[in-house]
């Protein structure tokens, strides 16, 4: 067995891992004690990562280059050169008959940085054009506009020992909890440690991160700028703010103060939707004037994510939260400062070299001559573009309007992730050619794509990533990639080399013609990258490969240094020209969709615990299907009431932008006039476009980021009578191919006019990996039957036309139901038609592999009560070690003691919350509001 040591490739926590591998095969996963992000800590999805690598489910990879001869058509197997040689003219054929802005190259976060400085360079230096941007577009373009406007520089000012040390700690725009979950458990430690820490949690929803708070603020959507004008207004009312630092290392502060006059906390309280002793209390505890050793402040924490990003004033809700901390001084020393969390692996990574379309490598400005004269010069070109790049949205639509031509997407999922999804298909069916470079088939961009390009992914490659708190660690590969799969640096510089041959490229005068992609391994590109950095905020100019072999490391790292710098601004002195930061004073602007008679309720969306976004890898395993599973939108309990709607029923959401059908399900941490949807749900896992076609594509002006978080949208039953339910477990060798024959079946079944159209479907998995086995759970609605054909097609994916052992039919009723049993006499795949309510017991029975064969024919009962007696179906709270919250709240009230004693006393119980601990929020929860026993007492009790 061999060990190798590398980074977890889903959040921007950055976690170290251990790989084990054997024979080419990745068989182990284990966090790394010697990792700073983590020490030796993973949530539910880094734990389950050599799951995702099992050979298996190679059948979900995109394993060689594939071309498709029209659109609509099954992608045919092309040759590699082929397909770069294809890519190569078609990109220079744009570019020579249409100008160079007639491409684009769409990036991601979870690329490695050497994978994104190609890119880059290929785009700029070669291609000419600035439409280079990425996903991050939709994730951190806020921070990053936040940070530059106010501080001076794209640069995390704190750390994650800054946790350890902080007084307050305030989560805002964040569900930490399940988004960066071992950075729940830093913060669990250090509030054990410290009981005093006081945590303020703003957010509309009460997640799990809210429900641990000191302090909830449970915000209306898009009025966190609000808040942060009334806690200011707070403080300096109350005196606490630090006028010593604001006169010495800020500027604006006049501006500011005319700004927040006018956000009482009554005021504030009445736009916001919370209690304005509440906004009190958090001004005071966010200032802590009073609260530390002599002359000092204890230091507070802002933490925080898409709730303030993704959003029309992303930049200002950023800008006013950095007010806060830079009027009360609480920056640049431990355990305090602004701490934007990054949504993906390598969202920083990708700023460093340029990677956003108004950026240019080591934080150059694009808009300044003297930075692209730099650029052009490190890379011996004559000149850089100064055209304006477009946005990841202005890039679709550019491409509806036909404006651009070719696109190259690169480890993302435009079809899913996108705002406005009806814009992004419209793009992608109007662009001349496509060509997505992936590691996994079946995502919903694959479906427009003209080329296909096998990409290495996770286990695979070799490079370097940046984590939330600037720290460079290596990703290494434990397994050589499979099938013809490559690296992305190496495709983009397979094609670069291809159009330098194609293309004029103008060398910089003065300077020997050299090779623009000599790179001939990863170590070579992230060399150059460094050099480029010389003299910049992020130098790392004193940090080689072999130190990066050894730990990971910080930036700046500049030459002479003997280590990367933990925490930025110690001296106060920022990244701007005169050294002070810039006060920002916006007004506040609301949502850009805000609630009306026509749409009255707010959507938000969010995170799962044990998913990551268009889940093209987590979305692999069963197991992580168990918390949260199916796509739904929450609502309060008292919104189903006064509607008079039952849970599971199914409703269609509307926006301005598109609709989607899905079942309701009560959830009391949706406020009121709220609703909720996973962002994860896109038309890989149930009809329609997904979640982001509700979202409209309107953009924050300073960032570009899309509001992703809020939409405004009505509710209304959606009609569609007949209903199905199947479910089955597939082997895993055959279990991809099963679940794409079920997808296919979303929105069909009407064909040859005599069934009705599917008005909603839904397909997820489940299982309890490594078991050989998957689980495939597929809902359907219709307002009629679907025709003959579909159902066929149904069984058959299912395999159980013509094995099934048990069927009933009633084609007049439109009932059916057909089960198939095991040799062991287990139940392995049933579909119920027309009456589902057997369905709560059917997929018991089928989940857990009770012996069923001597139930006979009461198999087929049409009831929801089971023929056998079986525990009530529950859902799973630990996923490590399958533990329902049934079996919790049974177990509670024999523990005993404080909350922590309970907690200690079920986890030796149910070993729950024992391994990753995604799950210890919702245990404390259940702890809190499951009652311990009632000390016995021989006293009465005293009575009022
Ligand atoms: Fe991976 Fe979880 Fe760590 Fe994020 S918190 S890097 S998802 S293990």
């Amino acid at each position: 067995m061999t060990e190798t040591r590398s980074t977890c490739c889903y959040c921007g926590v950055g976690c170290g891992v251990i790989v084990s591998s054997e024979d080419g095969r990745i068989t182990g996963v284990r966090g790394d004690p010697d990792h700073p992000a983590n020490h030796g800590r993973l949530c539910s999805k880094g734990q389950t990562l050599h799951l995702t690598a099992s050979p298996a489910l190679l059948q979900a990879r995109l394993l060689q280059p594939q071309r498709r001869p029209q659109r609509g058509a099954a992608p045919q197997p092309v040759t590699w050169d082929a397909a770069l040689d294809e890519l190569a003219t078609r990109l220079a054929q744009a570019v020579q008959q249409h100008g160079p802005d007639s491409v684009g190259l769409y990036l991601s976060g979870q690329l490695l940085t050497e994978d994104y400085y190609v890119f880059n360079k290929l785009g700029r230096a070669l291609l000419r054009t600035n439409n280079v941007d990425t996903n991050s577009r939709l994730c951190m373009s806020s921070a990053v506009a936040g940070y530059k406007l106010s501080l001076g520089s794209d640069a995390v000012p704190c750390c994650y020992d800054d946790i350890d040390a902080a007084g307050t700690v305030f989560v805002t725009g964040s569900n930490l909890a399940w988004a960066h979950p071992v950075l729940m458990r830093r913060l669990e430690d250090a509030r054990a440690a410290a009981p005093g820490l006081k945590l303020i949690v703003a957010d509309p929803r009460r997640t799990e991160t809210a429900a641990m708070a000191d302090l909830h603020l449970p915000l209306l959507p898009g009025t966190d700028v609000v808040l942060h004008h009334a806690m200011l207004h707070v403080m300096l009312w109350e005196d606490l703010i630090d006028r010593d630092y604001i006169a010495a290392h800020t500027r604006g502060f006049e501006a500011l103060r005319e700004r927040v006059r006018e956000f009482s906390p009554a005021h504030a309280a009445r736009i916001c939707g919370l209690k304005a002793e509440d906004i009190v209390q958090a001004a005071r505890w966010f200032a802590n004037a009073d609260a530390g050793a002599a002359g000092t402040r204890r230091p507070t924490l802002s933490l925080y994510c898409q709730g303030l990003n993704q959003s029309t004033s992303g930049t200002d809700k950023n800008r006013t939260l950095i007010n806060l901390h830079l009027v009360t001084g609480q920056i640049g020393r431990p355990g305090a400062g602004p701490f934007s969390l990054t949504g993906q692996p390598n969202a920083m990574g990708g700023r460093e070299v340029g990677a956003l379309a108004h950026q240019l490598v080591a934080h150059r400005d694009l808009a300044s001559a003297s930075d692209r004269a730099e650029v052009a010069a490190l890379w011996g070109v004559a000149s850089l573009p100064e055209r304006p790049g477009k946005a990841a949205v202005q890039l679709f639509e550019a491409a509806a309007d036909g404006a651009l031509r070719v696109l190259w997407i690169a480890c993302t999922n435009p079809a899913q992730s996108l705002p406005d999804q009806a814009l992004v298909r419209r793009a992608l069916e109007r662009c001349e050619f496509v060509v997505l470079q992936e590691a996994f088939q079946g995502t919903a961009t694959a479906a427009w794509a003209d080329l296909l390009l096998p990409a290495t992914t996770w286990g695979e490659r070799e490079g370097t990533v940046t984590n939330s708190e600037r720290r460079i660690s290596r990703v290494r590969a434990s397994v050589p990639p499979p099938g013809e799969a490559r690296h992305d640096w190496v495709i983009a510089r397979d094609v670069a080399r291809r159009l330098e041959r194609l293309l004029p490229v103008a060398h910089a005068p003065g300077q020997p013609p050299r090779p623009l992609f000599a790179f001939e391994d990863a170590q070579a590109v992230w060399r150059e990258h460094r050099l480029t950095t010389a003299g910049r905020d992020l130098d790392i100019t004193g940090l080689d490969w072999r130190q990066l072999e050894a730990a990971p490391q910080q930036w700046p790292f500049a030459a002479g240094a003997s280590r990367g710098a933990d925490r930025l601004y110690t001296d106060g002195r920022f990244a701007t020209p005169d050294g002070r930061a810039q006060l920002a004073a916006p007004a506040w602007r609301p949502t850009a969709e805000v609630r009306s008679a026509m749409y009255p309720v707010s959507l938000t969306t969010g995170r799962l615990r044990d998913h990551w976004h268009g889940m093209s890898r987590t979305g692999l395993l069963g197991r992580l299907f168990a918390h949260g599973g199916e796509p739904c939108v929450q609502l309060h309990p008292q919104e189903l009431a006064r509607r008079h709607w039952a849970p599971g029923e199914l409703v269609r959401v509307r926006s301005r932008s598109g609709e989607l059908v899905l079942p309701v399900q009560p959830s009391d941490s949706v406020p009121p006039a709220q609703a909720f949807i996973a962002m994860h749900w896109g038309s890989e896992f149930v009809s329609g476009a997904g979640v982001n076609a509700l979202l409209p594509r309107r953009s924050c002006p300073d960032s570009r980021q899309p509001e992703l978080k809020h939409a405004a949208v009505q509710l209304e039953r959606a009609v569609l009578p007949w209903r199905l339910v199947a479910a089955a477990w597939c082997d895993e060798q055959g279990w991809f191919e099963r679940r794409e024959a079920l997808r296919a079946l979303f929105g069909q079944g009407g064909q040859g006019g005599q069934g009705g159209p599917i008005g909603h479907a839904s397909c997820v998995s489940f299982g309890r990996e490594p078991e050989g086995r998957i689980g495939l759970l597929f809902r359907a609605a219709a307002a009629a039957p679907p025709d003959a054909a579909w159902m066929h097609a149904l069984e058959t994916a299912l395999d159980l036309h013509g094995t099934a052992q048990l069927r009933y039919h009633d084609a007049r009723a439109g009932q059916s139901r057909t089960l198939r049993l095991g040799s062991d006499g287990t139940l392995q795949a049933f579909v119920l038609s027309g009456d589902v309510v057997a369905e709560g017991w059917m997929l018991s029975l089928l989940q857990q592999g009770d012996p069923a064969a001597a139930i006979g024919r009461a198999l087929l009962a049409a009831g929801p009560r089971p023929p056998l007696a079986m525990p009530p179906r529950s859902p799973q709270v630990c996923t490590c070690h399958e533990v329902t919250e049934a079996r919790i709240v049974q177990a509670l009230p024999s523990c005993n003691g404080t909350d922590e004693q309970r907690l200690r006393q079920l986890q030796a119980e149910l070993g729950c919350g024992t391994r990753c601990g995604s799950c210890l929020p919702a245990l404390r929860t259940l702890v809190r509001t499951v009652a311990a026993p009632q000390a016995e007492t021989s006293e009465a009790p005293c009575l009022p």
